[in-house]
């Protein structure tokens, strides 16, 4: 490959990830050759390549194949040595319908909270194994929010409980991918065979259908062959079956007949639930490493968009503790994750914390911005101040001018306070949670 191309992908990954982290990270990088689909690359040392192929691979990929080059895994040589790296995310390899589900998404690795609860409890059953009771599963939901998870933890515990049973997961990609193939070389008997002599069929993203006039055919010769031979189908797709443009009226209301469940976003509790879970399975990578108390409920707080981006943030604050060798703060994380949590900013305005506060404490708004200095108010115009600071991503001048034109020292006093009151006062420590709470829902 011309190193043209390689350039480019490395100027686009600068522009994707900020100066900074280029700097560490890809700079080093140089692109040997791609060969069969594995693009091997020098990093300067193992850890360097680690860290790329786990934090970086997918995009790497992603933009080497927008070069025109069809790769689907990153091999790293270090001082002659090679590591293949192990893909980020499933995205980096394709799951065909012969691979082996993924060993990290089983269900015992997936927390359940209040936002999922249902969708796995749907999930568990259909993992039985037992006679079909819904037929099919539909699992939807955002992106990152645990579809894919779940079906290969369906396909880990059918393996064990019932190895008899013939169980095909394929992502709607591939599914397409290989009925064009199947057309292209007239081996359309073989597909059909293929696919309905299986005993539980999955089909992850089949919002990929849309459009597809023939291939959706197909799919619904093959789905409704296996209902009627009560095979199991489990279907996911990023919303509901209604919402999916271009998918023929026949295909949508079978698939409503159903059991359809969605997965609902995170919420604080499920993402710090994570978080700790995550952080059991670091200790082993990444011995020594040690995380302020804080950090999690931080990252829980501020990186609501979905879970992959949450375990992500993680895994980079890890990879530099175990860098740089101390304790991670909650300013460390500040700095490390800046692209992040801009991305990820819930745009909480100041307007409504101080609004929020004010119900709370029964004060006036106008009295919580105003002059008055006496205790009933000075404590929650401080309690509204730090969570302007934790919540937002307002600087202290900004925040000040919002607070009756205070000066950003006035905040940054206010603001200590309150970290030292919640240390040692747990009427306000409750007082924090609950506000936080009900701003971020
Ligand atoms: P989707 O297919 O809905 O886009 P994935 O199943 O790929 O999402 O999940 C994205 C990442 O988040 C995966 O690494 C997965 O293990 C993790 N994840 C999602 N939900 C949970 C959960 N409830 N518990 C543990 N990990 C989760
Ligand atoms: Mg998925």
């Amino acid at each position: 490959m011309a190193n043209v191309e390689w350039d480019q992908v490395k100027a686009n990954m600068r522009s994707a990830i900020g100066a900074g982290n280029f700097k560490s990270w890809i700079e080093p990088l140089s692109l040997v050759n791609t060969a069969e689909g594995v693009a091997r690359l020098t990093a300067p040392n193992l850890f360097v390549g680690d860290y790329v192929g786990k934090t970086y691979g997918d995009q790497i990929i992603y933009h080497l194949n927008r070069q025109g080059m069809s790769v689907q895994r990153l091999a790293f040589d270090i001082d002659g040595a090679t590591s293949l790296s192990k893909p980020a995310a499933k995205k980096a390899t394709p799951l065909t319908a012969d691979a082996q589900p993924d060993q990290r998404f089983t269900f015992d690795s997936f927390v359940v909270g209040k936002p999922n609860e249902l969708a796995h409890a749907a999930a568990k059953r259909v993992a039985e194994g037992g006679p079909t009771t819904f037929n099919p599963l539909f699992l939807y939901g955002g992106v990152g929010l645990g579809k894919t998870h779940l079906m290969h933890a369906i396909a880990h515990e059918l393996g064990e409980k019932r190895p008899d049973l013939n169980v095909l997961y394929i992502s709607a990609d591939q599914f397409i991918y290989r009925f064009i193939s199947a057309l292209r070389e007239r081996k359309m008997m073989d597909f059909k065979q293929h696919f309905r002599s299986v005993d539980v069929l999955m089909v992850d993203d089949i919002q990929f259908l849309e459009g597809k006039e023939s291939t959706q055919e197909e799919f619904f010769h093959t789905f409704n062959a296996l209902v009627d031979q009560n095979k199991q189908l489990i279907i996911s797709a990023d919303r509901a079956p209604g919402e999916i443009r271009d998918l023929s009226e026949r295909i949508k209301s079978r698939l409503q007949c159903g059991l359809v469940v969605d997965l609902h976003p995170t919420d604080y509790e499920l993402r710090l639930g994570i978080l700790h879970a995550k952080q059991e399975t670091y200790v082993n990578v990444y011995p020594g490493v040690e995380i302020a108390t804080g950090v999690l409920e931080f990252l829980a707080h501020r990186i609501s968009s979905n879970v992959r981006v949450l375990e992500g943030a993680l895994n980079r604050l890890y990879a530099l503790a175990s860098l740089v060798g101390r304790t991670v703060t909650v300013e460390m994380a500040q700095d490390c994750l800046s692209d992040i949590l801009r991305a990820s900013d819930r745009k909480l305005t100041i307007e409504e914390i101080q609004r929020k506060v004010s119900e709370h404490y029964d004060i006036r708004l106008s009295d919580m911005l105003g002059p008055k200095r006496t205790r009933s108010l000075a404590r929650p115009r401080q309690v509204a101040m730090w969570l302007c600071k934790q919540l937002t991503s307002r600087s202290l001048p900004e925040i000040g001018r919002k607070f009756g034109k205070r000066d950003h020292t006035t905040i940054m006093h206010g603001v200590r306070k309150i970290d030292e009151l919640r240390q040692s006062d747990s009427q306000i420590a409750d007082d924090l949670e609950l506000l936080r709470r009900a701003l971020e829902d």
